[in-house]
């Protein structure tokens, strides 16, 4: 067996269920030798993560992250933007992060001031505390809403509510794709496009990302079938795209949820992407 691989992974710093420590204490045990932490934008987990790594000699911590961008077509759809070999520790690369995670708090504020309105009070100080340290959205507002016994599930709380057309929603804060990739190149990091099947009129989509500054996209993902992963490499490969990819693992525990180390590029397609950062290319 090859290198094993894992770029795409989350901690309690977004929405994952680990902290980075204990995430780092699994991908050790299961043997990743490389691996991504990227979680939802934020780079908050990193220095946990590489503190932690240093303690297991076999395991190398790639710095990442996920940024929530426009899809570039609708803006009321998401691209997911993973960038990879950050020099995260910059002063305008985390004024720009937390300026967008601020706005992500405004706005679930904004959305519990509605739910009041229509009935459903939930105290924001309990939002923020299920949130914890992450990025705060719809699914935290959701979980307190099932809490104070106004709704059954997480699920029930999106229908006609939290969903984009529910009545207590509030758009969420922008950033484009293009600003997405100048942020992460920024910081001397490449630009990868999560889970292409998940976004909206993605064949469309795929054959302009080397030109908007992509440097790769995700084939070998935990969720994809081996028939797709076939036909994205393909679609990788014809538009000059290195095929990477990760478990997306968040340790939510459910049946099936790919492990990490479960998904990843080969080791050649690793050095590829880690050789165009060094290069700024
Ligand atoms: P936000 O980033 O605050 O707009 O929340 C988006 C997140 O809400 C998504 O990543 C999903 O995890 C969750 N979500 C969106 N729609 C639904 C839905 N209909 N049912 C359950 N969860 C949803
Ligand atoms: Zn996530
Ligand atoms: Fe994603
Ligand atoms: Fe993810």
């Amino acid at each position: 067996m090859g290198t094993v691989i894992d770029l795409h992974m989350h901690t309690t710093l977004s929405d994952g269920r680990r902290t980075p420590t204990e995430l780092v204490r699994l991908l050790a045990e299961r043997g990743v030798e490389i691996a991504a932490v990227s979680d939802h934008d934020s780079t908050e987990g990193l220095d946990e993560a590489q503190a932690e790594a240093s303690r297991h000699p076999g395991l190398r911590i790639i710095p990442a992250i996920e940024i929530s961008a426009d899809h570039p077509d609708d803006e009321t759809a998401e691209v997911h933007v993973l960038g990879y070999f950050l020099r995260y520790h910059d002063g305008p690369f985390q004024e720009r992060l937390a300026r967008f995670r601020a706005e992500r708090e405004t706005r679930a504020q904004r959305m519990v001031e509605r739910l009041t309105g229509l009935g459903y009070p939930v105290v924001w100080e309990r939002v923020a505390q299920i949130a914890g340290e992450a990025s705060i959205g719809r699914p935290h507002i959701a979980q307190a809403l099932v809490e104070a016994g106004h709704i059954a599930t997480v699920k029930d709380a999106f229908k006609g509510l939290l969903d984009d057309d529910g009545a207590a929603f509030v758009s969420r804060p922008h950033i484009s794709t293009p600003e997405a990739v100048a942020l992460i190149r920024s910081v001397g990091g490449v630009a990868v496009l999560a889970h292409p099947l998940f976004v909206k009129e993605w064949e469309g989509l795929v054959p302009r990302l080397a030109g908007m500054g992509f440097t790769g996209m995700e084939v070998h993902y935990g969720e994809f079938s081996a028939e797709e992963r076939l036909r994205l490499a393909r679609l990788a490969e014809t538009n000059g795209l290195l095929a990477t990819g990760g478990s997306d693992y968040h340790g939510f525990g459910h049946e099936g949820e790919t492990l990490p180390g479960g998904a990843g590029p080969s080791l050649p397609t690793l050095e590829a992407l880690e050789r165009l950062a060094e290069a700024g290319a």
